[in-house]
């Protein structure tokens, strides 16, 4: 497993297994599908309603904590002490010491309050690293502009139909990491039938999954996808070995919308 080095010098695997609408009832069974076929980082929020079946996850692994990368999200807090007890709840939820890293899941309500909150359990070393999601623009400068720490990531959508290439250039500028989400594009605007893609993937004796995927890893940029299969697991994970050459890059490139999945 590559690695990427964070602004702070933590590092966080490059490749994450995400929980979004992994109904709890099955999410222990999943992450520790995903942690057995070598996934070491698992992307979770308090709004997603798994963080307590993805702690347990963890601990039944028997995996030592070190190894085990873990991200969840606060949202919405209206204060300080409001984001400090979301804090908290995480860490009692999630039965953990220790949170890799922190974010806000997208800006609502009081942001530099709940980014403040961050930085003093960061300083109190039961977060390892604080970032952002779904920040842009002045957003995300008001926080850098008020942050003693500055964000070592932004989560954001980013997939072959949104590649957001100047995002990350605006990110590069202040140290932060772009994190993909959705990097399968929710598996949205038939991308596992794409032609170009399917074209490319034949090239490589690779998945669709696989060359979506690896265009963004390349790009250094962190992946989180998800599935609920295990064989789907372990081929998402399976991206090392080959590299996609320039005219690959350009074509997928021509498939960027430049918007979100979301937008029409
Ligand atoms: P995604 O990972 O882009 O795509 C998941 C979809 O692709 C599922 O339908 C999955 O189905 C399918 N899939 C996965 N691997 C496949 C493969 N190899 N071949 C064919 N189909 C495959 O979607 P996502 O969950 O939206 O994004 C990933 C993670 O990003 C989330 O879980 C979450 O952690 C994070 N996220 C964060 C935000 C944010 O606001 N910060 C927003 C969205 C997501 P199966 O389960 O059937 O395989």
């Amino acid at each position: 497993m590559e690695f990427v080095k964070l602004n702070n010098g933590i590092m966080i695997p490059k490749i994450g297994y995400g929980v979004y609408q992994i109904p709890k009832e099955i999410t222990k069974e999943c992450v520790l599908n995903a942690l057995s076929v070598g996934y070491r980082h698992i992307d979770t929020a308090f709004m997603y309603h798994n963080e307590k079946e993805v702690g347990e996850a963890i601990k039944e692994s028997g995996i030592a904590r070190s190894e085990i990368f873990v991200t969840t999200k606060i949202v919405n807090a209206k204060d300080y002490d409001e984001a400090c007890q979301m804090i908290e709840c995480a860490l009692k939820t999630l039965k953990l010491d220790y949170i890799d890293l922190m974010l806000i899941h997208w800006p609502a309500g009081d942001n530099l309050a709940m980014y403040k909150a961050m930085e003093d359990y960061y300083f109190q070393g039961k977060l390892k690293a604080i970032g952002l999601s779904n920040f842009y623009g002045n957003e995300l400068d008001n926080i850098i502009k008020h942050s003693r720490v500055i964000p070592t990531i932004d989560q954001i959508e980013a997939h072959v139909f949104n590649c957001q290439i100047e995002t990350q250039k605006e990110l590069e500028k202040h140290s932060i990491v772009l994190e993909a989400w959705s990097p399968l594009a929710a598996a949205k605007l038939d991308i596992f039938s794409n032609p170009t893609l399917v074209k490319i993937a034949n090239k490589y004796h690779k998945s669709v999954a696989q060359i979506a995927l690896r265009y963004l890893y390349q790009r250094n940029i962190i992946i989180i996808p998800r599935s609920k299969n295990i064989t789907r697991m372990k081929e998402n994970i399976d991206i090392l070995g080959f590299s996609l050459d320039v005219n690959d890059i350009k074509e997928i490139e021509k498939l960027n919308r430049k918007k979100s999945i979301y937008q029409e």
